[in-house]
């Protein structure tokens, strides 16, 4: 009798042991900030054409807290952190993106002005959240030269290693030193953040676009793909629930409407493998957090998507605006943003993203008032009117989008953080976004853009574009 007993308990702590909703159920809450391309040039005074990095300034006398057409002063990245800190001072954790300096000549920069900037604001967020674990990434302009970083080790990764050391784990803290990426458990959660290192995926970066192949280094760059199948296999078997993280998404931009192909920024081999790593560990991926866009979108994956059938939907990937308002030099139409930052809301035990919250500066109006109050711009559920948020839930709710203008025009207020009105988008730029949200594969974006709209709009678009296209998201 008494072995049985043993025996029973024995069964007991081992259930208690492996099952992972031992942890305490509570919606806790994050924040995603990203893309502060912090301008240390930046002034009110002097030369008008001369007041920030990119000598495009809208304004005769550019404003305290930022203009539309430079990057970030400090009086805003000051203002986004003061607001962070007064909206929820205490989150579980915050998801930094990276692309934390401005969009600067190469000339201008070298290996200490960037880590110097990443050290102010590393400084900067940790002062202000001395007890909250960052999860960060670096950014394509968080290297010199921007885009160029290398696959494996540098001097500027293992720079920035140092100073992230406190947020991350041993082997977190290793992993992302040698490679730019890591993995690390949200303590007190069931949720498994993997940071990604998109940097080595990025069509400019010719450190990998140069490679062939039959390159160990071409075909998978630091062997990233066969790491993170690796890990989403090991987690599945721990029944975590996944966030992925990074900095560049894949899919195609969905704002650039100058050629029907659209613009994407993985070289297509890393896109296809992305889609079928998503494909192959949706049940274990609960969300995906991007930034880069600097505008506010979302992407849908799908499992066995054959020709004309979108299939079923079966992954989402959330990508985040950013702190700067600059405006992309991609062309005309990809535009400005309202600086934005976001909370997010979650439960603990499954992983299921309750509610993301956005946060916004109108920075005109700010500039005129004189005081950078960021607001509320909107909740994800009640905005969109969903009950939850889950890959179906958003394919739904694309598709609304699709058909009924008004829940668009809500996505696109939204998509440039209340800079832009609903009214400059026309049906091509309806369907561009359309396409970019349900179609990550580059060619069924391609065949999906291309469905409306006449080959002689895109043969001027494509003129009108040469020599537009130096890349700096
Ligand atoms: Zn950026
Ligand atoms: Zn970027």
């Amino acid at each position: 009798m008494v072995t049985l007993q043993k025996a029973l308990w024995g069964i007991i702590l081992v259930v208690l042991v492996t099952c992972p909703y031992h942890t305490q159920a509570r919606i806790g809450t994050f924040w995603h900030v990203t893309d502060f391309h912090y301008d240390v040039n930046y002034t009110t005074t002097g030369d008008s054409q001369n007041m920030c990095w990119d000598h495009r300034v809208d304004n005769t006398s550019p404003g305290k807290f930022g203009d539309y057409g430079c990057d970030t002063p400090l009086e805003l990245v000051t203002a986004a952190i003061q607001a962070m800190v007064k909206i929820q001072p205490k989150p579980d954790f915050i998801l930094w993106t990276g692309d934390d300096t401005a969009h600067v000549a190469d000339k201008y920069f070298t290996t200490t002005k960037v880590v110097n900037i990443i050290h102010e604001l590393t400084d900067k967020l940790n002062r202000s959240f001395p007890n909250t674990t960052f999860f960060p990434v670096l950014g394509n302009h968080d290297y010199y030269p921007k885009n160029q970083v290398p696959v494996g080790e540098s001097d500027l990764q293992g720079e920035v290693a140092k100073l992230w050391k406190k947020w991350l784990t041993d082997e977190a803290h290793e992993s992302f030193q040698k490679d730019g990426r890591y993995w690390t458990d949200v303590p007190g959660t069931n949720v498994t953040i993997i940071g990604l290192n998109t940097l080595t995926w990025y069509k400019s970066n010719t450190n990998t676009a140069k490679l062939p192949d039959t390159d160990p280094n071409g075909q998978d760059p630091g062997q990233q793909f066969a790491w993170a199948n690796n890990i989403l296999t090991i987690l599945a078997k721990r029944r975590r629930r996944v966030y992925l993280m990074g900095h560049i998404p894949p899919g195609t931009f969905e704002r650039y409407q100058q050629k029907k192909e659209g613009f994407h920024w993985y070289q297509t081999r890393y896109n296809d493998q992305f889609i079928k790593m998503v494909q192959n560990h949706a049940e274990v991926i609960e969300a995906q957090f991007f930034a880069h866009h600097h505008t506010d979108s979302f992407r849908l994956f799908f499992k066995n998507q054959q020709d004309h059938d979108p299939g079923i939907p079966v992954s989402y990937q959330l990508i985040a605006p950013g702190v700067t308002p600059w405006r992309s030099t991609l062309s005309k139409e990809t535009g400005a943003n309202n600086p934005g930052i976001r909370l997010i809301s979650y439960d603990t035990v499954t992983g299921k993203v309750k509610e993301v919250s956005t946060y916004y500066l109108d920075l005109a109006q700010a500039n005129k008032d004189g005081k950078a109050d960021f607001k509320f711009e909107y909740n994800f559920t009640s905005e969109y009117n969903l009950t939850s948020i889950n890959p179906e839930s958003l394919y739904n709710l694309a598709k609304n989008m699709k058909k009924n203008s008004t829940l668009f025009n809500k996505y696109y207020k939204a998509n440039t953080v209340s800079l832009e009105s609903p009214s400059v988008c026309t049906t091509n730029c309806h369907l561009l976004h359309w396409c970019s949200i349900t179609e990550v594969n580059y060619n069924r974006f391609n065949t999906c853009n291309a469905a409306s709209i006449t080959s002689l709009h895109w043969a001027a678009g494509s003129l009108l574009a040469v020599g537009l296209l130096l890349v700096n998201r």
